[in-house]
């Protein structure tokens, strides 16, 4: 028997060729030109809606028609975290090697679940998950790691571990301690955990943004006496508001003399470990139990790139492995990982293909100079704004992330007044779509805030960037 040729779902080879090579040319020109682009896409429900709903359609419409209307209908209407203007949230520079290998990894539909349906996947995996445990100081024999979709993953993936390490089954009592400036992911996480919001301490910061070390301390002590069973310190390697590290060491020490796993959420500031100064801003990253790092941030791969390194790699399996029959065949030998026993997912896309082929591509030197380059250029902005009089630097650039307001000297502005007037900046920007440039809150003052992660990013856009603002202001 044979299917239909329709219902083959399949191109001819000519066709194939073409139409691959459109995308590629499409990827290409959007890589060369996105800096002439505007990075902000602005469309409303309705808008979208009037663009593109339809019914599914039973009919064929030809592959190029449908990629044409993706270019003219879809794509432009994506923000551009690639773009050197797109300065909020955490931008993804990401790089065209990568790109390409996420092609091949779905091209080939490589299943990066088990040792046996791909020995190689799982090598590369196990190869670029030692790069990394190196570069932070991670056991080399007893460590291990996982890949996963993001940084939320990531977090999910260490905190159910943590919790089956100390806790066990029975975690009614267990307790969990994190800084008022951790990423709302990791709440996220201890909910869908199915913690009770009285078994989340949300500990207060000092005015760096750091841990209130005391007050940590006070909470411990306080919840022992109450009978309650803390298990885990949630620590910021690179906060996403202002950059801040926590103080590593100090909270690692707490940790081990409280018997609580360590976590470290370095999802966006983890990369910072290339750079000199970010090396030393990150000492005491070694002694976490697990670390969660976000590729597809400063590692400069494309969406979805996270991951999570522990210090023994049988904490991931002893947490995760659950052999169902069908899978008793295929099981390996010990030092062959079934990556499926490490974490959530059964079925994985071939995640490590792209840090591979980049890191050896460009050599993990060019990573370092990009990362270096981030650092530089944040602190020439912090001392551009910080010799002219209409500019305030709020929070001093670190890990290549600064936060400011617009705050002319001579006007004596009521607080108030500025917040009113820097949330004014920020819309007139973005409305205008040449910048992607949003406001925080820090202290209760609104601020403008810049994560300059982008290595092609110049100083030339950031000034140009600035007079805008101070042009909206006016
Ligand atoms: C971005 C970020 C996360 C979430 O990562 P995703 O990849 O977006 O899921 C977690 N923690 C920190 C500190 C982050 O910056």
């Amino acid at each position: 028997m044979e299917a239909k040729d329709t219902a083959r779902l399949e191109l001819s080879e000519e066709q194939m060729r073409d139409y691959g090579y459109k995308v590629v040319d499409a990827i290409v020109e959007h890589h060369l030109n996105q800096h002439k682009k505007k990075p902000v896409a602005q469309a409303s429900r309705e808008e979208m809606d009037s663009l593109l709903r339809e019914h599914a359609p039973e009919a064929p419409t030809s592959a190029d028609e449908v990629f044409d209307t993706v270019m003219e209908k879809v794509m432009p209407f994506t923000n551009i975290m690639s773009h050197p203007k797109f300065y909020s949230f955490v931008p993804g520079p990401s790089n065209y090697v990568s790109a390409m290998a996420d092609a091949l990894a779905t091209g080939f539909n490589v299943f990066s679940g088990g040792w046996a349906a791909s020995p190689a996947a799982a090598e590369l995996e196990i190869i670029t998950i030692n790069w990394l445990l190196s570069l932070y100081g991670f056991p080399k024999k007893r460590g291990g790691g996982i890949f996963t979709s993001g940084g939320s993953m990531a977090n999910l993936t260490a905190l159910i571990t943590a919790r089956n390490i100390k806790c066990g089954d029975d975690f009614s009592k267990a307790v969990i301690y994190l800084s008022d400036q951790a990423h709302s992911s990791n709440i996220k996480a201890i909910r869908v955990m199915g913690f009770r919001k009285e078994q989340i301490r949300l500990i207060p910061t000092d005015i760096e943004f750091k841990f209130a070390i005391n007050k940590l301390k006070n909470a411990i002590n306080k919840d022992r006496l109450a009978g309650w069973k803390p298990f885990c310190l949630l620590a910021s390697a690179g906060t996403t508001n202002t950059g801040t590290v926590d103080q590593l060491t100090e909270l690692a020490a707490i940790a081990k003399a409280e018997d609580l796993w360590f976590h470290i959420d370095g999802a966006y500031g983890g990369a910072a470990i290339l750079a000199k100064n970010g090396k030393q801003l990150l000492k005491g990253v070694e002694k976490a139990d697990s670390l969660t790092v976000d590729p597809h941030k400063w590692f400069y791969q494309p969406y979805e790139m996270g991951c999570l390194l522990v210090r023994n790699h049988k904490w991931l399996s002893g947490t995760f492995t659950e052999v169902p029959e069908y899978l008793k065949d295929v099981e390996g030998n010990s030092s062959e990982i079934n990556f499926y026993d490490h974490g959530i997912q059964l079925t994985r896309r071939f995640r490590a293909l792209k840090f591979y082929m980049s890191i050896k591509t460009f050599g993990l030197k060019a990573f370092r100079e990009a990362v270096q380059y981030n650092f530089d250029l944040c602190e020439k902005v912090e001392s551009i704004l910080r010799k002219s009089k209409k500019w305030e630097v709020v929070s001093p650039a670190t890990l290549a992330v600064i936060n400011f307001r617009y705050n002319p000297i001579d006007q004596n502005l009521s607080e108030q007044e500025l917040d009113a007037l820097n949330t004014k900046i920020s819309e007139g920007v973005v409305n205008s779509r040449e910048a992607m440039l949003v406001t925080t809150i820090l202290n209760g003052q609104t601020v403008l805030r810049m994560c300059l992660i982008n290595p092609r990013t110049t100083l030339a856009d950031v000034e140009e960037t600035i007079a805008l603002c101070e042009s909206m202001a006016e």
